[in-house]
């Protein structure tokens, strides 16, 4: 089963439209977020699709009723961070109050404990994996930040492309489900959401998702924001590569997203990694079943007379 997660945020909190929207203007911006997360409930409810909703801790704070609502839809809510910077452009200690900050909220407003991080834009890079530790003491128990490909904001090339445990610096481990890309004639092209799932054309997303499931024989990870969805949304006055990047295509998604979820099965990303056997409670259940039975007794301390 594949992932499909969703960055609960609004279009003002993007990465690529900063340079233009002031972080002090957040709250004086229109809200649009709450429309678009109940649309994009009902259409995964049409296709019995689970789906993980990492929600930013900022947007938590203001509305705490979507939280609820995404968790009573029967979905599975995670963490996004509280103030959606990269991870690399902060210090440890700012990463660290933040990130807790966002968990507890969220898990006071839901009454119980939330299991995934994504950070903003992807931003576990070399320069940040000392962000994993921290994830591991706050108690979280799965990443998905990691994106292993080349880009101007975010990537770690070279990582491990299916979902595994990845160490950090201090050699303890997390699971990690990394974002997806497919290989089309030696590039490797991220075809599992966001901009590239609008921007190019859907037989080539679709082409792109099969190869990672049939020839790779793993799951992949889809993510889409609230936005998206929302080709009314202001229009933000920035440079032609962030305006083509955030604009382009917004009214096509809807129906695109309606084909994915057709053509592939989809739960969140809690249960795909479950399914591998991936989250540590999950591992030592299995270590233990897989003990041979003679040394069961021994496990006990009860050894066998004679
Ligand atoms: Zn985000």
């Amino acid at each position: 089963m594949n992932a499909f997660t969703v960055d609960v945020e609004d279009y003002f909190h993007v990465a690529a439209l900063s340079s233009a929207i002031p972080r002090d203007s957040w709250d004086k911006r229109e809200l649009r977020v709450e429309e678009n997360i109940e649309r994009l409930l009902g259409i995964l409810d049409e296709h019995s699709a689970q789906a993980t909703f990492f929600v930013l801790g900022w947007l938590a704070e203001r509305r705490p009723a979507l939280v609820r609502r995404i968790a009573d839809a029967g979905h599975e809510v995670a963490c996004h961070g509280y103030s959606h910077q990269l991870v690399y452009t902060q210090s440890p200690r700012e990463f660290r109050e933040e990130t807790l900050r966002a968990k507890s909220f969220l898990e006071d407003t839901l009454g119980h404990p939330v299991a995934g991080y994504r950070a903003a834009s992807f931003s576990v890079t070399q320069a940040s994996l000392w962000a994993l530790d921290i994830l591991i003491d706050a108690g979280f128990h799965y990443d998905s930040s990691i994106f292993p490909i080349h880009h101007d904001l975010y990537g770690l090339p070279g990582a491990n492309p299916e979902p595994h445990r990845v160490s950090a610096p201090s050699g303890r481990t997390i699971a990690e489900f990394p974002m997806s890309a497919a290989k089309f004639f030696g590039v490797q092209v991220p075809v599992s959401g966001g901009g590239y799932f609008r921007i190019l054309p859907y037989w080539l997303t679709r082409a792109g998702l099969r190869q990672i499931n049939q020839r790779r024989g793993r799951p992949f990870a889809f993510y889409l924001h609230p936005w998206e969805l929302d080709p009314g949304q202001p229009r933000i006055k920035v440079g032609a590569f962030s305006r083509f990047r955030h604009y382009t295509n917004l009214e096509r998604c809807e129906g695109r997203l309606r084909r994915v979820l057709a053509d592939f099965a989809f739960t969140s990303m809690h249960e795909a990694l479950q399914q591998r056997g991936l989250l540590s409670g999950e591992r030592s259940a299995a270590t233990r079943q897989r003990l041979p039975l003679a040394t069961a007794p021994l496990v006990h301390g009860r050894q066998p007379a004679g």
